[in-house]
């Protein structure tokens, strides 16, 4: 079947709501590629949007999924399960930063949010909550609540849930200048909700993304992390990270709390943990999560066995592969290449920005990365876009990625960016 009837079978009956970047249909998927119905093959350069961190399929994955399926696929709240000791074990492991560490499971990115709420509202018997602006935190009404990274994300769900505020994001000017007064700016936005809106003994937490994800691959500096810690650590607020993202060692370390040397209270963590299969969570110090008493939150598929060996088996294969080294390897690489290319374009390339294997490339405006999107996706390449108004590039391929592959990436998108520079310069000749 064509991949025309293809998506004109899903648009008959799938919700138009749910977006999707690409008319292409995916059939197969294994390591960087994707392959489509008409079997076209795509270096996936966007890893289903930073989840599959070990590549599309890998074969310990799949074998992990395969052997737990044919062995225990479901418990839910009625008994207890390996899989889910041994990951909460591990992931435990991964956060020495958080005191005597405890995991609660869910299905995905939002609930880890909504459920880190609830937690934070319940153990510090505070109802506020401070999120950041530009940050993205899920679908659900909670949420979404926090959720400002595009104003097409809340319009129309109102009322969202009371006792939310926004203080700015902590965002360096192009090239990474400015950051004493990015910083100082930030935090005086924060200082000041805090004097005048809410007062900080009405704020249960902070919640932030580490690295800025949907709201334009922005590394803030980690001095504004810091001022972070430094309030809540003065008024009893809880700070937690939403890793979802920029977990799972995308950022060069497993949690970019490590990468930063800045340590919170609680790490929210889902996309890339199971490599697809739906798994989130929360990760907490054991003195909080015993304040959670029993039975005020749960989830009847959360900490799934299948998902539970996707999970161990990602983890096994990122520790074994060392892919978090690789992933600082290649993105000083890629930011290095980017930099290069950027500085040929003037015209088209606002900044080149990043941390391990999360590089944004801000362009002049949608149009020019729709442009870039089209082009690469023409020459077997699929890139997504971030930002508020689309503005970016982001890349975010498997840590798995080899050196030609990327190479390849890189080639197609500089050549890109390179070719609309110069129909831009000529374009600006002519008039
Ligand atoms: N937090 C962050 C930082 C995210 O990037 C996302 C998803 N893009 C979410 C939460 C929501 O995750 P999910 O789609 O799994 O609910």
């Amino acid at each position: 079947m064509s991949t025309q009837e293809w998506l004109d079978r899903d648009a008959r009956v799938l919700a138009g709501v749910l977006y999707r970047y690409f008319d292409v249909v995916a059939e197969r998927g294994q390591g960087s590629w994707v392959v489509d119905a008409e079997g076209r093959r795509y270096l996936d350069l966007a890893a289903g949007i930073a989840v599959v961190n070990v590549g599309h399929c890998h074969p310990r994955v799949v074998e992990a999924i395969q052997r737990q399926a044919a062995t225990l696929i479901h418990t839910s709240i009625v008994v207890h399960n390996q899989p889910n000791v041994e990951l909460a074990e591990r992931l435990a492991r991964l956060c020495p930063f958080l005191d005597e560490p405890q995991v609660f499971f869910c299905n995905s990115g939002a609930e880890s949010v909504d459920g880190v709420i609830k937690m934070a509202r319940k153990t510090t018997g505070r109802p506020g909550v401070i999120a950041f602006t530009g940050g993205f935190h899920g679908r659900t009404l909670a949420a979404t609540s926090l959720t400002t990274a595009k104003a097409r994300y809340r319009a129309g769900y109102g009322p969202l849930l009371p006792g939310v505020y926004h203080a700015p994001y902590c965002v360096p000017r192009p090239g990474g200048r400015g950051q004493t007064a990015a910083v100082a700016s930030a935090l005086a936005g924060l200082d000041q909700l805090l004097a005048a809106v809410v007062a900080p003994s009405e704020v249960a937490a902070m919640v932030v993304e580490p690295v800025l994800g949907e709201g334009g691959y922005v590394v803030p500096p980690v001095a504004w992390l810091q001022g972070l810690r430094r309030r809540c650590d003065a008024d009893g607020i809880l700070l937690v990270f939403d890793e979802v993202q920029c977990g799972v060692g995308r950022t060069g370390r497993f949690f970019a709390a490590e990468t930063f040397g800045v340590a919170p209270d609680a790490v929210l963590f889902a996309k890339g943990v199971a490599s697809g299969l739906p798994l989130g969570g929360i990760v907490a110090p054991r003195r909080l999560m015993e304040a959670w008493p029993p039975g005020c939150h749960g989830s009847t598929f959360g900490g799934n066995p299948v998902a539970c060996a996707a999970a161990l088996a990602t983890l096994e294969v990122i520790e074994e592969e060392d892919l978090c080294l690789r992933a600082r390897v290649l993105g000083e690489r890629a930011l290095t290449r980017l930099a290069a290319a950027a500085a040929d374009c003037p015209g088209v390339v606002v900044d080149v920005r990043g941390v391990g294997l999360m590089v944004g490339v801000e362009l002049t405006s949608a149009q020019v990365v729709e442009e870039v999107q089209r082009r690469c996706l023409d020459r077997g390449v699929l890139l997504i876009s971030c930002g508020p108004h689309q503005e970016v590039v982001r890349l975010a391929p498997p840590l798995t990625i080899s050196d030609e592959e990327l190479e390849h990436g890189l080639d197609v998108l500089c050549a890109v960016l390179g070719e609309i520079g110069v129909s831009r310069r000529e374009g600006r000749a002519a008039s």
